[in-house]
Formats: structure tokens, C-alpha cells, sequence
């Protein structure tokens, strides 16, 4: 059995920046790692060529009456600039008062190893277990998986599994561990409305015209309610009211509101359908401004009139909001509310859907309830 610390040590060693062409040797060097210790595994090592950076499948084939599981990781890190923030070098392994500090330690080097060692260990154990088992690891997490559909396509029926498991979600605090059984979805639009052909001056012409800024600024406005909920026909109509069973579950994370709010370097919450922020925060739907541009943003004054003004805006979706949807009723809202005065564009951006998956004898009933998830329920650690 290898030693799993040392083994995500040498993975951290290796610079595996997916984003910059200058680590191409990382990214080799920790991808031949994991080909390594795979093989150590016994298992079937194949790597998954893409335009960037290959991907490793490394299986445990059987009959196809075993189940068979699917663990997800990626070999790929973000970079680590500004390097000099960091306490102790980025890309050496450095172990204080029982953590491993370095790039890649948390995303997804470390965790993803938990996986390969239990498994490693159950084989270790039970060399006949009837199981069949597959990683796939990515090397493009870092820069939105472009090579992902093409990756699945080409592992056709082999990367089907009876359930995935992965590690690249976030754990309440270093005591506690979490099962993340849903994921907020997405999707994104950037609003413009414009007037004049250039910037005009407000001295010659303020006062006859409607001034994009301000125009922008009723319209995002119009889109939330007083009370924080959002203020667009249909938007909540798919939502699945927050469950008791999934309140009792938020319950039990040991962060207080008041370490949240100081972790965060804010005064407190908002509180939007009278739910706490633990709670909003994963069992909601939201509409965030996440930038706003117009004008002059230089130095001193400048008396003009812009010409145009413009916003980004981003969605997140629980489940069973459907983003084309919703992306269609935020747009509807936009153009109803958008002066006439001024042109609108918009221009649609990229979307996800949410992810949701309820384990069994839990409402709401869920078609793909899965019996693996239920039993890692009734599991005390
Ligand atoms: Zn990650």
C-alpha cells in the first residue's frame, strides 16, 4: 500500500497549471504520477487525449452484474499568483500543526487521493470484491472542462456507472464532513441600453435626455422586490419549497450566522424568505448584478451625458428550474421594463442547470432516487 500524504505531496510538486502553457511539464508530471499509481492499483490505465490536456481513466472491469462506480477527479490546478501572499512556497508541500499547506491541498490533490486510497485500501482488503470501478481524472477542470462532452463521448458505455462519486465540493469546516447532494445552476445575461451616438455634454444637453445610467439603474432595481425576492413573473414557480428534512440537515453545520458574517467581513445578512443564510444560500434562486459599467470613471469630473451604460447579471438556480427558461422570463422582464427611449441589446451568456438528487424515503420523491446515497446517509461518522 502506498503512503497516500506522500503520494499527494509529489502531486503538489508538480505545477499543474491547466490555464498556462508555461506548466505543460506539471501538468505531465502530475498526471504521470496518478498513470503510476493507478497502475500500482492494478487497475487499467488509459490516457484520454484532448486539444489541451489529456485526461486519465484507469478502471477495474468485471462482469457486468457488479455495480459499478464512477469516481471523479481533476489533476489540474488554478494559478497560484499572487505568489507573494502565500506563507510558504505554493508548489512544495509544506505540513504545519497537522495540514498540508500548497497549491492543489484542497483542490483537488488532497481530496481527490481520499477516494484513490479508500479504494485502493478496499482492494487491498477484498482482492475479489466483485466491483467494478473507474477515475476519471481531469486535467481541465481549472478552465471549464472544454474537452468534457468529448471525453464522455469517447468513453461511451464504459464511463456508465451505477453512481459518480466526487470530491470537488466544499466541507463545512476541518471536523465535518458533508454529503453534497445538490448544486446551484446558472445562467447569465449582460443588459446595454443606449442613447446618443457619443458621450454628450450635460451643460448643452442635460435635461432633454434619458440618461442611460439612470435607466439602468430603475431597471435593476424593477427586478427585486422590496424584500429581496425577485421580482420576475414565473421565476419561482418551479421551485420545490425548502424541505424539512433538508433544514434539519443545514441545521447541523457547526459555523453560527456571526462566524459566517466575520468570515465574510460583513456587518450581517439579508434575510429573503425568511430563511437563514445557510439555508438561502442553497436551497434558493437568485438574480445578482455582478458588474455595471458606464460613464466616466476617471479621476475628477467629467460632465457628460454617457451614451450607453450596461450590466451583468447571473441567475442561480436550484432545482427544477430549467435555465433556458428562467433565462427567457429574465430577458421577457427586461424588455417590458426597458424605456423606450433608448435601444436594448442583450446578450445571452453561458448557463447550467442545477443539480438535485434526493436520497430515498426523503421528499420530494426524486425518479433517479439512488439507493448508494441513502446508504451513505444512514452512515455515522
Ligand atoms: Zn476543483
Amino acid at each position: 500500500m502506498f503512503d497516500p500524504v506522500a503520494v499527494i505531496a509529489d502531486l503538489v510538486r508538480a505545477p499543474s497549471v491547466s490555464t498556462d502553457s508555461k506548466f505543460a511539464e506539471g501538468m505531465a508530471a502530475a498526471r504521470a504520477r496518478l498513470v503510476a499509481l493507478f497502475m500500482q492499483m492494478g487497475l487499467d490505465v488509459e490516457e484520454v487525449p484532448t486539444p489541451l490536456h489529456p485526461a486519465i481513466f484507469a478502471t477495474r472491469t468485471g462482469p457486468a452484474d457488479w455495480p459499478h462506480v464512477v469516481i471523479y477527479g481533476h489533476y489540474d490546478v488554478q494559478p497560484a499568483d499572487p505568489l507573494d501572499l502565500w506563507h510558504t512556497p505554493a508548489f512544495e508541500p509544506t505540513i504545519k500543526d497537522g495540514r498540508m499547506f500548497g497549491r492543489g491541498t484542497a483542490d483537488n490533490k488532497g481530496p481527490m487521493m481520499v477516494h484513490i486510497t479508500a479504494a485502493a485500501r478496499l482492494l487491498e482488503k477484498y482482492p475479489d470484491l466483485p466491483l467494478r470501478l473507474s477515475f476519471l481524472i481531469e486535467g481541465e477542470e481549472e478552465i471549464g472542462s472544454p474537452s468534457f462532452s468529448a471525453i464522455l463521448d469517447h468513453l461511451g458505455d464504459r464511463i456508465k456507472g451505477d453512481f459518480v462519486l466526487l470530491s470537488d465540493t466544499q466541507s463545512p469546516g476541518t471536523d465535518q464532513i458533508a454529503i453534497t447532494t445538490a448544486l446551484r445552476g446558472i445562467t447569465c445575461v449582460e443588459v446595454e441600453l443606449s442613447g446618443a451616438s457619443s458621450d454628450v455634454h450635460s451643460g448643452l444637453h442635460g435635461g432633454a435626455l434619458l440618461n442611460p445610467i439612470r435607466a439602468l439603474c430603475d431597471l435593476c432595481s424593477s427586478l427585486h422586490n422590496p424584500d429581496g425576492t425577485v421580482n420576475i413573473p414565473g421565476f419561482y414557480d418551479s421551485v420545490v419549497p425548502p424541505q424539512d428534512w433538508e433544514r434539519a440537515e443545514i441545521a447541523k453545520l457547526q459555523q453560527t450566522p456571526q462566524q459566517y458574517a466575520e468570515s465574510l467581513g460583513v456587518k450581517g445578512f439579508t434575510s429573503v424568505h425568511g430563511l437563514n443564510p445557510f439555508e438561502v444560500t442553497r436551497l434558493m434562486p437568485t438574480l445578482e448584478f455582478n458588474g455595471i459599467k458606464g460613464g466616466y470613471q476617471g479621476d475628477g469630473s467629467k460632465t457628460i451625458i454617457p451614451s450607453k451604460a450596461s450590466v451583468k447579471i447571473s441567475c442561480r438556480l436550484v432545482a427544477n428550474q430549467d435555465p433556458v427558461v428562467i433565462e427567457q422570463l429574465v430577458i421577457d422582464a427586461i424588455r417590458a421594463r426597458a424605456p423606450e427611449l433608448l435601444q436594448l441589446s442583450i446578450r445571452k451568456d453561458h448557463y447550467g442547470p442545477p443539480y438535485r438528487v434526493t436520497p430515498a424515503g426523503k421528499e420530494p420523491a426524486d425518479p433517479a432516487q439512488n439507493p448508494h446515497l441513502s446508504a451513505a446517509f444512514s452512515c455515522r461518522w
